[in-house]
């Protein structure tokens, strides 16, 4: 044992993976600290103010299937409540708005059957990856030389079911299809079920929120580990393996000496921490590239929910966009209503470069043409851009281009000596969300844990 190690366990990052990371050490005995950057805890999610209640800037909603986040709240008495998605939904494509019930928008009955055949196939074509190394599965290397744009292309006849195809990626991966793999894609999916429950409400990862914020879950969570064991505004610059332990490098000159580490940060911002010995080949390549998603996250207060009463659900899509998809985000027992949606992939990069008036005036215009005249005078703006993020540098996750996840996938999850990695990219169950989190917090931690008691 290195006796001069301050602690048996660093964990970097205090969002919901390092956090969980650091409570499944603290479980077992261990002496933990918890680097964090930024001034807050949380990461990815994020509490805004709209219309005199909180929100969430960030991660939001909570799928039936998510059991180590439910279990959190619960242990923290925090209840959920049923993301509201009774009426007709609303499509913006070729320039017309149409109402429509279920999950497949009205097009033309050809389209509609198509966006219904290439559905079944892609769940078929997901269901068939192993969920724990997708680059092993037979057809891999064919499927990550494409990107999704391309299979698309390939497989999809009536632009109709196309846009249906493009709006639904980009509301998973806030990308566009041109920027990320059919593996990765497939992979994705697989982590959650299919692409229908990552599309969903009921039954899906949209279908329940917490009130006042998942947001809060993170210092229930750090509650949990002990709030004197975890420093905000901690900058981790660099780490030096040596055959007893690491020392970290910190912001203000700092150090720390640790017997093992967890590192909890997407994976496209472990470039910015130095390594000695340097990190190893495939990880390095890994981290440069798995590049963030782009979505700017926008809620938008009235006076009433209006659009209740003509009997819309508030969930909209729209192929001219910049606001897709829009979902109703009004808390029960306000008496406004709330919209909240994002923008995404493209359209984020694009609005990335407007000042927050620049943009409400977009988010509006959309609105307007989905809604009518009454979403033209909203009570109250909230928007987060992930972009400009410091920390995150995009969001919702870590994506991959083609030849990536076969190329250096296998190391997503292999700890690097006495370095071990969370994050809710290289989770198996719910990669992407804030339940993959956790799950990637655990496993890095019992790992830790194991390699700690063999001295
Ligand atoms: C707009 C938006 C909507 C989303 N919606 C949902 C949703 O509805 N449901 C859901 O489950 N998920 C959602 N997500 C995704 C979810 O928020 C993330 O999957 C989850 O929060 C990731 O947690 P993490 O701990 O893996 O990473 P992060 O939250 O990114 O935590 C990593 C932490 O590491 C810190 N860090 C980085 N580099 C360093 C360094 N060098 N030194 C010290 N600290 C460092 C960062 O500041 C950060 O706090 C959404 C995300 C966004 C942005």
């Amino acid at each position: 044992m290195d006796t001069a190690a301050d602690v048996d366990l660093a964990v970097v990052g205090g969002g919901f993976a390092g956090l969980q990371a650091g409570l499944t050490a603290v479980q077992a005995g261990r002496s933990v600290a918890i680097l964090e950057a930024r001034d807050r805890l949380g990461g990815r999610t994020k509490p805004g103010r709209l219309a005199g209640h909180v929100v969430d800037l960030g991660g939001q909603w909570v799928g039936p299937d998510h059991r180590r986040l439910l279990a959190l709240a619960a242990r923290h008495g925090v209840a959920t409540e049923r993301q509201f998605e009774a009426g007709a939904k609303l499509i913006e494509f070729a320039g017309k708005v149409r109402r429509y019930t279920g999950l497949i928008p009205a097009l033309p009955t050809v389209a509609l059957l198509e966006v219904d055949r290439t559905m079944k196939r892609i769940e078929r074509m997901a269901a068939a990856l192993a969920a724990s190394a997708p680059w092993a599965t037979q057809n891999a290397a064919r499927l990550d030389g494409m990107t999704v744009a391309s299979w698309l292309a390939t497989q999809v006849r009536t632009k109709g079911a196309r846009a249906m195809m493009e709006i639904a990626v980009r509301a998973v991966f806030s990308a566009e299809p041109s920027e990320i793999s059919m593996l990765f894609f497939l992979a994705y999916l697989r982590a959650s079920g299919g692409l229908e429950p990552l599309i969903s409400v009921g039954g899906g990862a949209q279908q329940d929120r917490f009130k006042g914020g998942l947001h809060q879950l993170s210092a229930c969570l750090a509650e949990e580990v002990g709030n004197g064991r975890i420093r905000l505004s901690t900058v981790v610059s660099a780490v030096e393996q040596d055959e007893s332990g690491v020392t970290l490098r910190l912001s203000g000159g700092d150090t720390l000496r640790a017997r093992r580490v967890v590192m909890a940060v997407p994976l496209a911002l472990l470039g910015r921490i130095g390594s000695t010995p340097p990190w190893p080949a495939l990880r390095a390549g890994l981290a440069q590239r798995s590049p963030m998603g782009s979505v700017i996250k926008c809620h938008v207060a009235y006076p009433t929910p209006f659009w209740r009463a003509r009997g819309l659900s508030g969930e909209a899509v729209s192929d001219a966009g910049p606001f897709s998809p829009v979902f109703d985000g009004t808390p029960e027992g306000a008496a406004h209503g709330v919209l909240t949606g994002f923008i995404e992939g493209e359209a984020a990069r694009q609005l990335t470069e407007l000042s927050p008036e620049g943009r409400q005036e977009q988010v509006l215009r959309c609105l307007t043409r989905l809604f009518g005249p009454e979403a033209a005078i909203p009570l109250d703006y909230a928007e987060n851009d992930w972009l400009a993020e410091e920390w995150s540098g995009g969001c919702y996750a870590g994506l991959m281009a083609p030849a990536t996840m076969t190329g250096f996938g296998p190391v997503i999850r292999q700890p690097a000596g006495r370095i071990h990695f969370a994050g809710t990219e290289s989770a198996i169950e719910a990669t992407g969300y804030v339940e993959g989190a956790l799950e990637s917090g655990e496993r890095a931690a019992a790992e830790a844990l194991a390699a700690l008691s063999l001295g």
